[in-house]
C-alpha cells in the first residue's frame, strides 16, 4: 500500500519505521528539520518502552538519560516520596529522529487530506496530536495549555530525583523531571492556565540558566470521547484520538500501543476502532474522574468504585508505569 503519514511524533514517527517495511511510505511534518523537536517531558517507563519499540531496530536503553528512584510529590506541606522502578527520561528527539532515519519524510510541510488523496495514497493517517488536522473536529474539545522550560543547573539540580507538585483540584500539575549532566524539564499543565506563572514561580525559587521555552496544550479527551477515529481512508492514532492517561498527562506510551493496535488491525478500520475503545476504556474512566475533580463534584465516598478500578488497573502494571502503585498515595494525590 501507498501510505501518507502525517505528523512525525511519537505516533508518525514510529508508524514511519513499522510500515516503511512491507509497504511504500511517506513521512510528512509541518516543522521544517531544524525546528523539529519533542515538545514534552520526556518521561516514560523503560520496561514498557523496551517491549513495545522492540521491532523497530533501535536499543531503547541508549536513549535513556536518568533512571529514577524515587518520585517526590509536594502535597500541602508534605513530600510524599514513591518509590520508582523503571521510570526514566530519554532522549525522545533523537530517538523519534533515529526512527525515521533512512526513510522518506517530508519536513516542513503541512500535509492535507484533498493533496494526499490526489497524490493517490491508499490510506492517510493522521498522527498530528492535539492539532488531528485530517480527521472531523471533535464536539467540546478539551486541552490542558502546558509551559515547559529546559534548565540547565550549574550549582546542581533543585531536586535529586522526579518532582511534582500536584494543584488544588486536580486542575493539573507542576513537575521537574531530570535529564543528563545537570539538565531538567521544569513544566506546568494548568486548566485554570495558570501554567507559566507556577514554572516561573518555580524557577525565580530555582534558578538556573533556561536554555528552552516551550509549550502546547496536551488533548484531555480520552478516546471514548474522540470519535470519529477514522473517515474514508483516513485513519487517527495517538494523542488525535486522544491516548493520552488523563490522571498523568503521559501519551509516549499509550500512542505507541494504538499504533501497535492499527498495525494489527489494518486496514480494519472497524476492527480498529472496536481494540482501541476496548483497550483504553479506562482512559475514559480516568477522564470522568478528573473532570469530577476539576468540577469541584468529586466525593472519595461516593467515587469510590471508580478510585478503586483505577488504582486496580495501574497495581497491575506498576512496571508500566514504572513505579510503586499504592491505594494511599492514589487517595492523598487525587484528595488535593
Ligand atoms: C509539555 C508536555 C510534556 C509532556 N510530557 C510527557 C511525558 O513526560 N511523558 C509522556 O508520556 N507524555 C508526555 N506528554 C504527552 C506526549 O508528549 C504526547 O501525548 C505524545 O507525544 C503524543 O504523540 P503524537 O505523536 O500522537 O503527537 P505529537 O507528539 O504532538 O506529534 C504530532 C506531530 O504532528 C505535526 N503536525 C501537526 N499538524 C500537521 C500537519 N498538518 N502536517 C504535518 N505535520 C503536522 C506536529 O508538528 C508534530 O510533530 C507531554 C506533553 C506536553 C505538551
Amino acid at each position: 500500500m501507498k501510505i501518507a503519514v502525517v505528523g512525525t511524533g511519537v505516533s508518525g514517527s514510529y508508524l514511519v519505521n513499522r510500515l516503511s517495511e512491507s509497504h511504500e511510505v511517506v513521512g510528512f511534518e509541518r516543522r521544517p528539520k531544524d525546528k523539529f523537536f519533542a515538545v514534552c517531558a520526556w518521561g516514560t517507563s523503560k520496561y514498557e518502552m523496551r517491549k513495545l519499540t522492540a521491532g523497530t531496530g533501535l536499543d531503547f536503553d541508549k536513549y535513556i538519560l536518568w533512571e529514577g528512584k524515587t518520585m517526590h510529590v509536594e502535597i500541602g506541606d508534605e513530600m510524599l516520596d514513591i518509590p520508582l522502578d523503571g521510570l526514566v527520561t530519554f532522549n525522545k528527539h533523537q530517538f523519534e529522529v533515529d526512527l525515521m532515519k533512512g526513510r522518506d519524510v517530508r519536513y516542513g510541510v503541512r500535509a492535507n487530506k484533498e493533496e494526499l488523496q490526489k497524490e493517490g495514497f491508499d490510506m492517510i493517517i493522521d498522527a498530528t496530536g492535539n492539532h488531528r488536522e485530517l480527521l472531523p473536529k471533535i464536539k467540546n474539545d478539551a486541552f490542558i495549555p502546558c509551559y515547559e522550560t529546559k534548565m540547565k543547573y550549574k550549582g546542581g539540580p533543585p531536586i535529586d530525583d522526579f518532582y511534582v507538585k500536584p494543584f488544588a483540584r486536580d486542575t493539573g500539575y507542576l513537575w521537574y523531571f531530570p535529564l543528563e549532566k545537570g539538565h531538567g524539564y521544569v513544566g506546568a499543565g494548568d486548566f485554570d492556565k495558570k501554567q507559566v506563572d507556577y514554572v516561573d514561580e518555580y524557577n525565580t525559587a530555582h534558578p538556573g540558566e533556561v536554555e528552552k521555552r516551550i509549550g502546547r496544550p496536551i488533548r484531555f479527551l480520552s478516546p471514548g470521547y474522540c470519535e470519529p477515529f477514522y473517515e474514508g481512508n483516513v485513519v487517527g492514532v495517538g494523542e488525535a484520538i486522544g491516548t493520552v492517561f488523563p490522571i498523568l498527562g503521559e501519551g509516549i506510551i499509550p500512542s505507541i500501543q494504538c499504533c501497535n493496535i492499527l498495525l494489527e488491525t489494518m486496514p480494519d478500520f472497524k476492527k480498529y476502532r472496536a481494540k482501541v475503545l476496548k483497550h483504553f476504556a479506562i482512559f475514559d474512566e480516568c477522564y470522568k474522574l478528573v473532570d469530577l475533580k476539576i468540577k469541584g463534584k468529586f466525593s472519595l465516598t461516593r467515587n469510590a468504585a471508580l478510585m478503586w478500578k483505577i488504582y486496580r488497573y495501574m497495581k497491575k502494571r506498576e512496571d508500566r508505569f514504572g513505579m510503586a502503585i499504592r491505594a494511599n498515595d492514589l487517595r492523598q494525590i487525587i484528595s488535593v
